[in-house]
């Protein structure tokens, strides 16, 4: 009984925590000038990548879309999620890989990205050298 009702408590926090971290990225894009721009273009719309398809999808935020993970509309699957991209190596001149963080499947381990290998984190930089050769 009382090792049920934590797991009841557990469950809420969880929920709770995954509200937090969209209301964090939300306010990461809005306020932060630096790097949202390739997240966040001028239409509002956030890349999401499908933990099953790995398909993206570029998803215009509101404050009444909901908590991650999102709905397919493929699939209609919740599994999309907020996608890091990678700008490193032979990715640049691709205009970027969408990645799926490991946070997000569970992970603890680093997220690599699966294309050129380069670790990539959450806000992912791009290389010093980013666009100085166009
Ligand atoms: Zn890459």
């Amino acid at each position: 009984m009382i090792l049920f009702g934590m797991n009841e408590n557990l469950k809420r926090n969880l929920a709770i925590g995954g509200t937090t971290l969209v209301a964090l990225y939300l306010l990461y894009g809005i306020f932060s000038g630096d790097g949202s721009a390739e997240v966040i273009d001028s239409t509002n719309t956030v890349k999401f990548i499908c933990s099953e398809t790995g398909r993206v999808f570029p998803i215009e935020l509101t404050k009444d879309t909901p908590g991650f993970p999102l709905e397919n509309p493929k699939t209609g699957n919740n599994t999309l999620w907020p996608a890091e991209m990678c700008y490193w190596d032979e990715c640049g001149p691709k205009g970027g890989t969408a990645v799926l963080m490991n946070t997000f499947k569970d992970e603890k381990e680093p997220t690599h990205c699966p294309v050129c290998g380069h670790l990539v984190r959450f806000r992912n930089p791009k290389p010093p050298n980013y666009g100085s050769n166009k």
